[in-house]
């Protein structure tokens, strides 16, 4: 007999994008990571925490990750009662689904957009509901009162890249009984964002990572603003020392420098839309992206075919066995250089 939980025994498992064992040789562009380094603070503030021997690292982290959430709340104009930090935002996702969906009750998203949600919801036991989008990215069969626990939103969505919209999100919260999460990992990249859209709405929750415009995917850091209430709740249930001295640290000096990450996010916008115009030039159909990535079909809407021959050039993108996005392919936006080779590898497969 197998004493596994029946929903563990039978669920796949979350598949990440493919890691080559020679990074290295590759042009990565499948997960969508920054092409640039984080802030040099972040590596400074690093070494002075290691120190000279990493004595500092005997000790726990603080459990509360004070500074951080102080930096993050300073930085949303928020109290930091309002902020929570996470090891990664996939660490808040879980948290959130632990926290309002029990076994049985039902959490809804978009498909396309983050499946993680439904794995983390199938380990939970609580049933799962996804709403379709039309083809001018509206909710398809989207009830006048959505009675789920938890709704995830992802705005600017992966991988297709639009946004929803201020006015929309704001009609959205309404109409959703339960907490209504606004998965904004992509939002530095985006023309705009609805943080501050908490004060206002009891149900809304934003979650955003350091994974991306903060090029901090290697130390695991997200962080999520909502009320104080949703917050004191999620720190009840999260692992108490869930971040390490050096991530707190690395997040901390990453917040305090915004300069960097304008500079840094006005190349990654600069360089999405040459690479868009120039995919759209050889015939490709791209949507328009908020993201540090773009979702683009070719001519004979094909992606499989163009996935194969770019892996074979030893540049891997994101291919989708989904039939509603095997068409397409998604493409995060490296370097300039690196652009520059992808697209002469595209030109030449056709
Ligand atoms: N949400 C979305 C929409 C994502 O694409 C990702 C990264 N794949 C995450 C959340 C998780 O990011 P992380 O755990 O690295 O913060």
């Amino acid at each position: 007999m197998n004493p596994l939980r029946n929903n563990i025994a039978e669920m796949n498992g979350y598949v990440p994008g493919f890691q080559p064992a020679d990074e290295s040789a590759w042009i990565k562009l499948n997960t969508n990571e920054n092409p640039y380094p984080p802030s040099p603070k972040v590596a400074e503030a690093i070494r002075a925490e290691v120190g000279a021997d990493g004595g500092s690292l005997r000790k726990y982290p603080d459990a509360a990750s004070r500074e951080m959430r102080a930096a993050a709340a300073e930085l949303f104009g928020v109290s930091p009662d309002w902020v929570i930090s996470a090891n990664g935002s996939d660490e808040l996702l879980n948290n959130l689904i632990r926290a309002f969906a029990g076994e049985g009750e039902e959490i809804g998203y978009v498909h396309p957009s983050y499946s993680y949600y439904s794995t983390l919801a199938e380990i939970q036991g609580a049933r799962v509901r996804t709403f379709g989008l039309t083809e001018d990215f509206e909710l398809a069969d989207f009830p006048e009162r959505y009675e789920g626990k938890l709704f995830f939103l992802t705005s600017p969505n992966a991988p297709l890249g639009f946004a929803f919209s201020r006015e929309w999100i704001a009609a959205f919260a309404k109409r959703c009984a339960g907490m209504l999460v606004v998965d904004e990992a992509y939002a530095d990249f985006a023309d705009g964002d609805v943080l501050d859209l908490v004060r206002e709405h009891e149900n809304l929750i934003v979650t955003r990572t350091f994974s991306k415009s903060y090029a901090l995917a290697g130390m695991r850091l997200g962080l999520a603003v909502a009320r104080p209430w949703v917050i004191a709740a999620l720190d009840k249930i999260r692992d108490h020392y869930h971040l390490d001295r050096l991530a707190l640290v690395a997040a901390t000096a990453a917040l305090r420098d915004q300069d960097y990450l304008r500079q840094t996010l006005a190349r990654i916008r600069a360089t999405r839309e040459r690479f868009t115009a120039e995919l759209r030039a050889i015939g490709y159909r791209v949507i328009d992206s908020q993201g540090n990535f773009v979702f683009a079909s070719p001519p004979d809407r094909d992606g499989g075919r163009v996935y194969q021959a770019l892996f074979e050039r030893k540049i891997l993108v994101r291919h989708f066995s989904d039939p509603l996005l095997a068409h397409g392919l998604r493409i995060s936006i490296g370097s300039e250089s690196d652009m520059e080779t992808t697209l002469a590898a595209m030109r030449e497969i056709g």
